[in-house]
């Protein structure tokens, strides 16, 4: 039998066609003795078909709490007990975020909102917000707040909201494991309606939620369908208070196989350390991942919990030679 990293060498690295579930499985159960080459795969992958630049991006909470939904794994959800409020920024605090975003050379800056979807109120403070971060600071700005209506796709597309964040958490057949208070297919729906109306489409997950391995693959694949410009990858951080709270990490050489598997899953995409990795993998993962993959990372703080100082993320980059991508590149 061929093997599988031979096989991506020639379906992925030389004609730019991800691997299939099935290929992502195979990937999945290399021994550990094969990291090291599989790494070294994954980041040619990358650097052929994304180049060395990295996209920063930063970002910040506008609604934080209080959220209706049960996402087993979230401190925001209102329905454990965790120890997160519900708390409201305002436009200059708002503002202010996305200039020290700016200051560290990021070209993206996310506003997010923990809800099940946006109400008229939220709308219009995000309505007001776009419109004086654009009056202040030349940075992309995407939007994370749930759900969508079709209207409200449209008003955000007009209103020049640059990339829309929202994560399909898992593979479909693990969902229901992971939220009861709605469903894949409706957060697959918003994602259509995103795409169809032009704005950039970000769509990730959190793995080591329980899902067997071949459920990984399965995520792998579905995102892959879905073909996003940017994936964010999180790693479970349990939060007290939450259903998930006593589920175990990651192990460090899990999530570096999985990052590598997921760039050869999906070649072209944006593919974002995000959430958990402080903890999975620590600083020598980090440098790893960057060399294994992965060409975004978000800088400073998450949503609810610590990350590293910006300043260390950006030196690595310096280190690794690692060029963080300029704003003209993304318009
Ligand atoms: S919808 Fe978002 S904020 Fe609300 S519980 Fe789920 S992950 Fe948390």
């Amino acid at each position: 039998m061929t093997d599988i990293l031979d096989i991506a060498r020639r379906q992925v690295l030389d004609e730019g066609r991800g691997l299939s579930e099935q290929q992502v499985l195979e990937v999945l159960n290399l021994p550990d003795d094969r990291l090291e080459d599989l790494l070294a795969l994954a980041h040619e992958v990358r650097m052929r078909w994304c180049g060395p630049e990295v996209e920063v991006e930063g970002i910040v909470s506008l609604k934080t709490g209080g959220c209706p939904e049960d996402c087993h794994f979230c401190s925001q959800s209102g329905k454990f007990e965790s120890p997160v409020r519900s708390v409201w920024l305002n436009i200059p605090e708002l503002v202010e975020a996305a200039k020290e975003t700016a200051r560290t050379g990021a070209t993206e800056f996310c506003i997010v909102a923990a809800v099940r979807g946006p109400d008229e109120r939220l709308m219009s403070q995000v309505r007001e917000g776009v419109k004086a971060i654009n009056d202040a600071v030349e940075i992309n700005i995407a939007c994370s707040l749930g759900m969508l209506t079709q209207e409200q796709v449209d008003e955000l597309a007009a209103m020049g909201v640059h990339r829309y964040n929202h994560n399909l958490e898992t593979a479909r057949s693990h969902f229901p494991n992971v939220v009861t208070t709605h469903t894949w297919e409706e957060r697959r729906d918003t994602l259509r309606m995103v795409k169809a109306a032009g704005m950039e489409v970000c769509c990730g997950g959190i793995v080591g939620m329980g899902e067997t391995i071949e459920q990984r693959a399965e995520f792998a694949a579905q995102l892959a369908e879905l073909e996003p410009d940017e994936v964010p990858l999180n790693f479970i951080a349990p939060r007290p208070g939450t259903p998930f709270a006593d589920l175990p990490l990651v192990e460090g050489t899990d999530a570096l196989r999985t990052i590598a598997a997921f760039r050869l899953a999906l070649p072209r995409t944006i593919l974002r350390y995000a959430g958990g990795r402080e903890l999975t993998l620590g600083d020598l993962g980090t440098r790893e991942g960057m060399l294994g993959g992965i060409n975004a990372i978000i800088v400073g703080n998450y949503l609810t919990t610590l990350g590293r100082p910006a300043e260390k993320d950006l030196e690595l980059l310096t280190d690794l030679k690692m060029p963080i991508k300029a704003l003209s590149q993304t318009l």
